[in-house]
């Protein structure tokens, strides 16, 4: 393609020399120039002229002789389209006072051109062997750089095509990538993707200003804001260019100097650009280049002192940026006149910035990947913790319930227990009445309802003090229990000192030998607390019937209620049964 490989082809129907006359004045005209002699024009041989920046007016001799053996129709182009200022005559017409220069330069509108062309093209048509010579005379802002180039004009033509294809290619690269990185940014809400589109604008802005293409397309009326837009643009881009490097490694997370230094680098390239504005070209651009080198090798810099702690994206921008640092070196060597000036290095810039934008992606995506990974390994170790938390909750609720479950069975049995003899309660009797009626109809026993109340139990209370009344009470209550049929007979501390068995019974004689046994467990030995020795004895009130319900069954209570007084009335420590025939009195002990 023409941008890639410029044209050789032909270069051998013309002879072209190339001379130049620095002329510090200022005040030379193009007759006192055609007169100097050959001594004050120099040359290098080349048609590639790089002199750096210079204020002087430079007048360069172009002699072009055709080698065709027909006659040409051509071109000369000058390829350095921000040449301010040129005033371009033809030696044969200089004697001809009346016929004014052909002026042309970056300085004038674009409208002014001969050949509409973003760069100075003249046509130049010569019949075979004839030769003609051009004085241009140039002053400029910009570095003096002058290549030129003659072509055949079907030729230049025909490649204009494929140069265009190859700007179309670049401007077409550099759009899908915005576009892209547009739609990266509003999906992902990552500020790395506002620096990268950032940096492609304006980088691509400055290549396509420095190639001539934004005045010939975007402001071709505005030659002054060219020259501004060129180091404003570079300085841009380069602040864009420090802002993506510093958020795609994540500076401030991994290096705190590194940061504060970075933010010193924009400060830098903010006052640059802003300085563009109003400083004159050549410091500006100097100023620029100058910033964009600093600036390069400062991220350079960081990214490699991060590359070597071993920071993944850190070492493909390393390598991906090394690319873009090497032509725009090429390029400000070249500006400055250190390198001869060729098409090679003036593409530099558009071919490694299009190769960047594509390579960058390929960090982005891989940075995009890496943090996927990331974000699905937290997620996957957040899961695993919750299940963990879970699993534990899970425990605790089970060891917390089987607690709360003892815990209520302990109540439970607390409040069907009395504390003080360790018995059941008046409430558990309550529970096992239908329970024991039941039974009692089921195996055809009677029920023997027995009230037991401890003889004069105020007075030892008030002889030996409560605390042998409970010690008492807890002996009385032990020798009761003694006496029943574990698992079958119910024996409950009624109240204060009086006591409730339910027991079952084939007959009356039976229940009455049972409470001859418990008034007898209870008198027989002492009951100790220390060194005192008390005795106790209790009162029994027996009734034994067939109860059906519940009613029947506090009548049958009654009815041993009455028996207990009838005991007390008889003397104590005896039991009364209600219902044998030979009436109260007949269990009478001995
Ligand atoms: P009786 O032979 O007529 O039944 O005479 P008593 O003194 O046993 O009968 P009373 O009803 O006059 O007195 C019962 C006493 O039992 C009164 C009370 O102080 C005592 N008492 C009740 N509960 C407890 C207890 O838990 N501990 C102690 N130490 N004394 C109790
Ligand atoms: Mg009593
Ligand atoms: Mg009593």
């Amino acid at each position: 393609m023409g941008l890639l490989w410029p044209s050789v082809a032909l270069a051998n129907f013309y002879d072209v020399e190339l001379a130049y006359h620095v002329d510090d004045s200022l005040q030379q005209s193009a007759a006192q120039v055609q007169a100097l002699p050959e001594s004050a024009w120099r040359s290098n041989g080349s048609r590639n002229l790089s002199l750096g920046y210079t204020q002087a007016a430079v007048w360069f001799r172009i002699r072009v002789t055709s080698l065709a053996a027909f006659p040409q129709e051509g071109l000369l182009e000058i390829g350095y389209p921000v040449l301010g200022s040129l005033r371009i005559y033809q030696t044969e017409h200089l004697r001809d006072h009346t016929l004014a220069p052909l002026e042309l330069g970056a300085e004038r509108p674009f409208s002014q051109r001969l050949i509409r062309h973003r760069n100075f093209v003249l046509p130049l048509n010569l019949s075979s062997g004839e030769s003609t010579e051009w004085l241009v005379r140039v002053e400029t802002k910009t570095s003096m750089q002058f290549p030129i180039t003659m072509h055949d004009r079907a030729v230049f033509e025909d490649e204009e095509q494929s140069r265009l294809i190859a700007h179309g290619v670049y401007v077409g690269v550099v759009l899908a990538m915005l576009a892209y990185n547009a739609y990266l940014l509003i999906a992902l809400r990552d500020i790395v993707y506002l620096w990268y589109i950032g940096w492609m604008l304006t980088f691509a802005g400055f290549v396509l200003t420095i190639g001539g293409m934004s005045y010939q397309w975007l402001w071709p009326n505005a030659p002054s804001w060219n020259l501004t837009a060129l180091p404003m643009l570079l300085s841009l881009a380069t602040l864009c260019g420090v802002l993506f490097m510093s958020s795609l490694v994540q500076l401030q997370a991994h290096s705190r100097w590194g940061w504060r230094m970075s933010r010193v680098l924009v400060a830098l390239q903010l006052t640059l650009a802003l300085g563009a504005l109003v400083l004159p070209y050549k410091l500006a651009i100097l100023m620029a280049i100058g910033g964009a080198v600093i600036c390069m090798l400062g991220v350079m810099f960081l990214a490699a002192r991060l590359a070597v702690q071993q920071v993944a994206t850190a070492r493909m921008f390393l390598m991906t940026f090394s690319v873009v640092v090497l032509a725009g070196c090429l390029l400000a060597a070249s500006k400055l006149g250190w390198l001869p000036a060729s098409r090679w290095i003036d593409h530099a810039p558009q071919i490694s910035s299009a190769l960047e934008m594509l390579l960058f992606s390929i960090v982005l995506a891989a940075r995009m990947e890496a943090e996927r990974k990331l974000r699905e390994q937290t997620q996957r170790d957040m899961l695993a913790q919750h299940v963990q938390w879970k699993a534990e909750l899970e425990t605790k609720v089970a060891e917390r319930t089987d607690e709360l479950k003892q815990l209520n069975h302990s109540l439970a049995k607390l409040s069907r227990t009395d504390a003080l003899t360790g018995l059941f309660n008046r409430r558990y009797l309550e529970e096992c009445i239908d329970t024991e009626l039941a039974r009692s109809q089921q195996e055809g026993l009677q029920v023997a309802l027995y009230m037991v109340d401890i003889d004069h139990f105020k007075r030892l209370n008030d002889t030996h003090g409560h605390a042998a009344g409970d010690v008492c009470l807890r002996a009385v209550a032990q020798r009761l229990l003694a006496c029943t049929r574990p698992g079958q007979d119910v024996l409950v501390r009624w109240g204060g000192e009086e006591f409730c068995l339910v027991a079952l019974w084939a007959d009356t004689r039976q229940a009455a030998d049972m409470g001859e046994q418990l008034r007898a467990a209870v008198c027989d030995a002492y009951i100790e607390h220390g060194a005192l020795q008390m005795k106790a004895s209790v009162s029994i009130g027996l009734a034994v019937g067939s109860p059906r319900t519940r009613l029947e069954m506090l009548d049958l209570q009654q009815r041993a209620d009455e028996s207990l007084y009838a005991a007390k009335a008889l003397g104590r420590n005896r039991c009364v049964c209600a219902t044998l025939p030979s009436g109260l009195g007949s269990l009478l002990p001995a």
